[in-house]
């Protein structure tokens, strides 16, 4: 495998490899092999979070990388995220530092605001109320978003974005009085039963990139049901990879790419970590994208129950 993937250019001009090593469930004692597997097979962008609790793991695999010389830091692309319980303007600094002491770097590529809600503060990650949801802080993600772009004059962050915004989210930061820096991407929910084109056209016209995570349908979350539609057994795109003696989860990752759209599958597995990744030496005509964008069934893995009476829960809108 080249050592160079193909890359999309940032609205601040980074260039963001289009595929990415997701972490989320990434178990301990299994992270750090599969950070160090990536990067050998390829991988210069990896998705990580403070909320996935892992991220001292997934620094320990990219220092065990650096330090060996099979890559320089430059040669990366670091994602992690701001979690929904330090919103307060007053706490992103310090979170972030902690990210950044996790993950044993200067500097991270890209920080997003994991979620628009912000959630009380304090040790629990998800505090919640008598009725299973989250307790508001009561803060702003206008305030929240002024704090992140002070982690790029500090040079913590060198771009800041958002993840799990809707349309109009997006365009009350953009309008926000005062605004210093836009969001460079928009990460979420994407596939082919929940093909975002509205939000995805809205982004890219405002020059906002997007990064679509759950590619292969989360197989894994925790609140799946037996009867829920799988996008891997699915059997369209089980067709569609026979065709082009490809997986389906290969099919799956190419979508993104050919709408420009970046993309993250997690894996453990190092033959799946290596096969998530030989994705560019094919094309999906324009049939077979278009059979793929028909599976829209607006079904998400995501629906963010938790926080679904939240003033700023995300999917009440149409996108
Ligand atoms: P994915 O759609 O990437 O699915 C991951 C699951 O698929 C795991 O069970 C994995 O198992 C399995 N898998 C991986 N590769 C293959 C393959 N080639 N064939 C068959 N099965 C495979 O789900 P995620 O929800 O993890 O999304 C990806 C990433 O996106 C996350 O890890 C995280 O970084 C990010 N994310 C961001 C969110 C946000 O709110 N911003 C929300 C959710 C995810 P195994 O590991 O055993 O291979």
């Amino acid at each position: 495998m080249s050592n160079v993937i193909p890359a999309i250019t940032l609205n601040n001009g980074a260039e963001m490899p289009f595929v990415g090593l997701g972490t989320w469930r990434a178990e301990a004692g299994h992270v750090i092999e599969a950070v160090k597997e990536s990067i050998n097979a390829g991988y210069r962008h990896i998705d990580a979070a403070y909320v996935y609790q892992n991220e001292d793991e997934v620094g320990a695999g990219i220092q065990a990388m650096t330090e060996q010389g099979n890559v320089t830091r430059e040669k990366l692309f670091i994602v992690s995220k701001l979690w929904c319980t330090f919103h307060l303007p007053s706490l992103v600094r310090r979170v972030c530092e902690k990210t950044l002491s996790n993950l044993k770097l200067d500097y991270l590529d890209l920080y997003l605001m994991h979620f628009p809600m912000g959630v009380k503060a304090g040790d629990e990650l998800f505090p919640l109320d008598e009725h299973e949801q989250v307790i508001p802080d009561g803060s702003s993600f206008l305030d929240t978003w002024e704090a992140m772009e002070e982690l790029v004059d500090a040079g913590l962050v060198k771009a800041i974005g958002v993840s799990n915004f809707n349309k109009q989210q997006i365009e009350d930061l953009l309008n926000k009085p005062g605004l210093k820096y836009k969001p460079v991407l928009n990460q979420i929910e994407c596939h082919p039963f929940l093909n975002q084109e509205k939000l995805i056209n809205y982004c890219h016209s405002k020059n906002i990139s997007v990064t679509a995570y759950s590619p292969l349908g989360s197989p894994d979350r925790p609140w799946a049901f037996a009867d829920e539609p799988s996008l891997l057994e699915d059997v369209t795109v089980k067709e569609i990879a026979q065709k082009y003696k490809k997986t389906a989860a290969q099919v799956l990752i190419r979508f993104h790419i050919q709408r420009n759209v970046t993309v993250i599958a997690k894996s453990v597995k190092p033959h799946r970590i290596k096969e998530n990744l030989q994705v560019f030496d094919f094309e999906l005509n324009e049939e077979d994208m278009k059979s793929l964008l028909s599976l829209n069934k607006n079904w998400r893995g995501f629906p963010m129950l938790w926080a679904s009476k939240h003033k700023d829960y995300p999917l009440n809108a149409e996108y």
